[in-house]
């Protein structure tokens, strides 16, 4: 009979939180391995319906809302509280990062924008048509559908977002990190040529993707900006979460998707399950022989 001693408290260790994504007043450190993120009414019913979906270990532990200096803020599981120094990315999930919703909104009184015309020839001089370098301004849907094919969201359905190293050291210049040999790096510096950990996301992977493809939650909702976060360290262990429901949305009646099929405006098809494929795929193509 094993005996536990009253006085064992687990000390978790203390360090910098990490964010990759995201604006940086949105969130703030809880107790008990716990954090805050701004209010977000869409994120609290999805964290909500998630836990009681086949989802539920795959997503951060939600705990309700909570008031901190009169700002409302949904109170969820700190993934990085069980790690020590570890290595995190972000990966923004889909072929498409913006609801139907919004770009229908952005064509109700389309004007022309010249802070996205600027935005744009700074990335790529090359891609304003003739007519748009005339106007010096592009309007905000055509903005919106460019931004999308200078990273690899529609041509491998998932993009990196921000990588930080066991190191310290911290990557969030990857939007316009397009091409499959560049992401095949960033994944490969990301795991150092641990080997173990490889196969570890390769598993975690896997087993989310059929945890996908029976959850009720997922089949009901488009998945759009919605983010996978790797974490690992040195004492190999490795972990992937669904993190970022602020812009997953419920189908109206009783439309499902099936997170592959190509979007076309009005199917509301968000890419989840053809980008996690595809990150699969990448993953298996770093393993050794
Ligand atoms: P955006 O919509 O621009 O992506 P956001 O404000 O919705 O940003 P998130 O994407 O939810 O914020 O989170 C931003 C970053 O914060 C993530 O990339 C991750 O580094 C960190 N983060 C978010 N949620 C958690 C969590 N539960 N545990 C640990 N880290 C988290
Ligand atoms: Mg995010
Ligand atoms: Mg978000």
């Amino acid at each position: 009979m094993v005996h536990w001693s009253p006085f064992v408290v687990s000390f978790k260790k203390r360090y910098p939180w990490v964010q990759l994504a995201g604006h940086a007043g949105n969130f703030q450190e809880g107790e008990y391995g716990r954090l805050l993120k701004r209010f977000c009414a869409c994120e609290q019913q999805c964290l909500q319906k998630l836990m009681g979906d086949a989802l539920r270990p795959h997503v951060p532990g939600y705990h309700g809302v909570v008031q901190r200096d009169q700002q409302d803020y949904n109170l969820m599981d700190d993934l990085l509280a069980d790690f020590d120094s570890p290595a995190i990315m972000d990966c923004k999930m889909g072929s498409r990062t913006y609801l139907e919703e919004e770009l229908s909104k952005a064509r109700e009184r389309p004007r022309l924008r010249k802070d996205m015309y600027d935005k744009m020839v700074e990335v790529d001089p090359g891609a304003p048509t003739e007519q748009e370098r005339a106007q010096q301004g592009v309007t905000k849907p055509r903005y919106m559908q460019w931004r999308e094919t200078i990273s690899s969201t529609t041509t491998l359905g998932f993009r990196i977002e921000g990588i930080k190293k066991a190191d310290g050291t911290c990557n969030t210049s990857f939007k316009t990190t397009r091409h499959l040999q560049k992401v095949k790096q960033a994944l490969e510096d990301f795991v150092d040529g641990n080997v173990q950990i490889l196969e570890l996301y390769l598993q975690r992977l896997q087993e989310l993707r059929s945890v996908l493809e029976t959850s009720e939650f997922f089949r009901t909702h488009e998945v759009v900006g919605s983010s996978l976060l790797f974490v690992h360290d040195a004492t190999g262990k490795a972990r992937v979460w669904m993190i970022d429901f602020g812009k997953t949305a419920q189908l109206p009646g009783a439309q499902t998707l099936d997170h592959r099929t190509p979007w076309a405006e009005g199917n509301r098809e968000d890419g989840y399950l053809w980008g996690m494929d595809n990150l699969i795929d990448l993953f298996s193509s770093m393993m050794p022989p």
